[in-house]
């Protein structure tokens, strides 16, 4: 098997190596990656200027093939289809991104926005994320094994072209095992996010006052979420359940087509 991997988090990221680590068994590792960190860049792309590819790089615990892409998480997997490879991968993994992805966060995440890139493409695709402690010691040899024992299970049931799954591991500093699956849909719930003024970037002393400086505001926000989250992939990776949700990218509304169908064809 080919598989591409990729993230969001850069490609010297320790997250990319443990995933690397996790499916090295699987087969033959291509590594397409952004040079820099692109979290919260969503599905973007570049198109004001040419993407800066570099590789094969030695970087330790990436495979041979490695290579980084001055880009977005879409535009490296893009552009490895379009280009880099010489064949097509039978799977794209994205990931382990540092930190969960669940909720609307699937939305805003570079490392789901590359998995998705590859089922918009056709090809078989899995974001993984690792929950991070609020110690944020991680421990990726750990979660290496999650991830792989994960992989390995998923990959029993063959994945279509556009298959995309979002998988999402728990906590793994603490020494708690995980209790197993849970396949759960996305949380929808909005998150409750705080905005406070902040000094701007850039601004020196005695800057704020001046009269055409902006007022700034920085964002705290996170895996905190409006209620409910019962049934979902916040409830259940706070429960250290291995989360998987089965994704599709398709913006239409099926019903409410039908419906306004119906509704415009009586006049
Ligand atoms: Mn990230």
């Amino acid at each position: 098997m080919r598989i591409l991997l990729t993230n969001d988090d850069g490609y010297d990221a320790p997250g990319l190596a443990a995933l690397a680590q996790a499916c090295a068994h699987l087969g033959e590792l291509t590594v397409v990656a952004p040079a820099k960190a692109q979290s919260a860049m969503s599905h973007a792309i570049t198109l004001h200027r040419p993407l800066a590819v570099r590789g094969p790089l030695v970087t330790p615990g990436l495979p041979a093939h490695t290579f980084s892409v001055e880009g977005r998480p879409a535009d490296c997997v893009k552009l490895a289809l379009a280009n880099l490879l010489p064949q097509r991968p039978d799977l794209v993994l994205s990931g382990i991104n540092a930190g969960a992805n669940i909720g609307v966060n699937v939305l805003y995440s570079g490392t789901t926005a590359a998995a998705r890139e590859a089922a918009i493409q056709g090809i078989p695709a899995i974001a993984l994320s690792l929950h991070l402690s609020k110690a944020r010691q991680e421990r990726w040899d750990v979660a290496v094994d999650y991830a792989r024992w994960a992989l390995d299970r998923l990959l029993t049931r063959p994945l279509t072209p556009g298959d995309l799954l979002n998988v999402n591991l728990p906590i793994s500093d603490d020494g708690a095992e995980p209790t197993g699956f849970e396949f759960v849909p996305v949380c929808t719930t909005r998150t409750l996010d705080a905005y406070e003024p902040a000094a701007a970037p850039g601004a020196g002393p005695g800057a704020a006052s001046a009269p055409d400086m902006p007022q700034s505001y920085a964002v705290r926000t996170g895996l905190s979420f409006a209620e409910p989250i019962l049934g979902t992939d916040v409830e259940a990776l706070m429960q250290r359940r291995i989360t998987v949700t089965p994704m599709h990218w398709d913006p239409t509304d099926h019903p409410q087509l039908d419906t306004w169908r119906n509704h415009l064809n009586a006049y």
